[in-house]
């Protein structure tokens, strides 16, 4: 591509692009009460298999079947999971957790680095 051609593609990439008045400016004004974006909530509850280290998730549906799991956590009852049975998906053992845990450093990825996600 030749400079003249590069000039002319910017140009024409930033031409009425957003100065006020502009047609993308109006269609950000326009579309200012739509922007509005939704939060999305995404959670996990992992737990290490004793057998096989394999990381469970239990807020998946596989663990998770009647939604109790997550009623429990979104209602503050931590404590109605404790001794909760579960079913590693990997080898099929089955243990029973101790108690639940906030892993806020799970969140910034550093044990996660150190888990095996399930399939
Ligand atoms: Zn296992």
């Amino acid at each position: 591509m030749t400079d003249d051609k590069i000039e002319q593609e910017i140009a024409m990439a930033t031409d009425d692009a957003w100065p006020d008045g502009s047609e993308l400016s109006k269609g950000y004004a326009l579309g200012a009460e739509a922007r509005k974006p939704t939060a999305l909530l995404d959670w996990s509850l992992h737990v290490d298999c004793p057998q096989c280290f394999l990381g469970n998730n239990l807020a998946n549906c596989l663990h998770d079947t009647e939604n109790s799991i997550a009623g429990h956590i979104f209602t503050h009852a931590w404590d109605k999971l404790e001794g909760w049975e579960v079913k590693c998906e990997g080898c099929g053992h089955e243990f029973e957790i101790d108690r639940v845990e906030y892993d806020g450093a799970y969140r910034i990825g550093k044990a996660a680095s150190r888990r095996r996600v399930g399939p």
